[in-house]
């Protein structure tokens, strides 16, 4: 990805900038000479930004603005250790709320809309982005947040909601609930923009198909500004990338080594206009690649394809690398075999043992689907698997992030 002359201006300004002055990177970037970065292949060479430093630097070391200029905070989710947390101004605000419109925008949503937001408000960046963007774009936002699906199905149809803004696992919950109770003619959905969390495409085609909607996928991370920074089009083919507030790259995750455009890589992030917390290459863990040439839309911004995994969720078995979306490639290929499943790996007598568990529709023979997706993976990803049939709606639905491959080896 070539690095435009306005963003190396505003990645130059921002170095100048950070190493002024007492903040985080004027540690983390001491003995480098700013005014030796004179191309992309220099910047290249800067350190990388872990998500370790940004715990380190916990509760506000990552602020690069005084404290009157912070104001309000966000944190993303500390499920192990230390939280991150991020500072962010006024104008962070409202450079977060000017994407995350423009977003809304993209997916053809208007002020006449009413937008049914699902994702938890708080700490974390999600329902309170969805609610910014769509406040300042017009439109009437309904802050549900996450859980008591009987009132979100309540509100959806006494209100009339337009637009559902979700996870991909809650949102096949709405769409299983709404199929269950018979109804789907009382729903008036037309758009679902759901989060950041890697998909299927069984699974969207289940969603769009059973509520009725067409579908767009809007990425973020809460370490820049949160969800917003980029979502899909009407074309469905990848996301396209704000990328006059954001600069990425994507990076071989083992080497750090930027890859080719279209090959699959980490997204590194530069934030270009940041204040609060700006952040210098930052490691997302999200693999994704570039999509290279124009988009049918004839939108200028940049895409990337939908998110593939997480560099964490890659596993090795046997020597072959496996990513969930290949699970997922590999199940929407199989009538009968729906979207959701769950990868396990063991260590038993010396051997790795993958076992498959996958949610069958109703009807079908399980050992007839235990031999076709068996001989279906072992074609496709290249190892044998146990398969391990279950009904719909067995496997965990989660209103967060749903985990499916778990390593259980070590
Ligand atoms: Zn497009």
């Amino acid at each position: 990805m070539k690095m435009t002359e306005t963003q190396f201006r505003l990645i130059k300004e921002q170095l100048y900038k950070l190493t002024s002055k007492e903040c985080f990177y004027k540690h983390k970037l001491e003995g480098i000479d700013i005014d030796q970065i004179q191309s992309q292949e220099d910047f290249e060479k800067l350190p990388f930004t872990w998500k370790g430093d940004l715990r380190d630097a916990y509760p506000l070391g990552l602020a690069a603005v005084p404290d009157d200029e912070i104001v309000r905070i966000h944190s993303s989710s500390g499920t192990t250790g230390t939280p991150v947390i991020i500072p962010y101004t006024a104008k962070d605000v409202e450079d977060w709320a000017i994407m995350f419109a423009r977003c809304y925008e993209m997916a053809g949503i208007t002020k006449h809309d009413r937008v049914q937001i699902t994702p938890g408000y708080g700490l974390w960046t999600a329902g309170i982005g969805f609610q910014l963007g769509c406040e300042r774009l017009g439109a009437m936002a309904i802050p549900m947040g996450p859980g008591n699906t009987d009132k979100q199905l309540q509100m959806m149809m006494d209100l009339g909601s337009t637009v559902l803004c979700a996870t991909s696992s809650y949102a096949l919950l709405l769409a299983e609930e709404i199929a269950k109770r018979g109804i789907g003619d009382k729903i008036k959905l037309k758009k679902g923009v759901i989060g950041s969390e890697r998909w299927g495409e069984k699974m969207r085609q289940r969603i769009a198909n059973e509520l009725g909607v067409e579908l767009y996928d809007i990425y973020g991370l809460t370490e820049v500004y949160g969800p917003g920074i980029g979502i899909s089009c009407p074309h469905a083919c990848g996301m396209h990338m704000w990328d006059d507030y954001i600069y990425f790259e994507i990076v071989d995750p083992k080497t750090g080594i930027p890859v080719p455009d279209g090959e699959i890589g980490e997204i590194v992030i530069t934030t270009l206009k940041k204040q609060g917390a700006p952040l210098i290459r930052y490691r997302t863990h999200d693999l994704s690649r570039v999509i290279p040439g124009d988009c049918p839309c004839g939108s200028p911004y940049p895409r990337i394809d939908t998110i593939l995994g997480r560099t964490d969720d890659m596993v090795k078995v046997k020597g072959v690398n496996i990513f969930p979306s290949q699970i997922d490639a590999m199940l929407s290929s199989i009538p009968g075999a729906s979207s959701e499943y769950q990868f396990m790996l063991d260590h038993m007598n010396g051997k790795d043992i993958c076992t498959l568990f996958v949610e069958l529709e109703a009807g079908i023979d399980r050992e007839i689907m235990e031999k076709i997706i068996g001989e279906t993976f072992k074609a496709k990803i290249g190892i044998t698997v146990n398969v391990m049939p279950v009904a719909i709606g067995e496997l965990p639905r989660s209103e967060k992030k749903s985990t499916r491959v778990f390593d259980n080896r070590y």
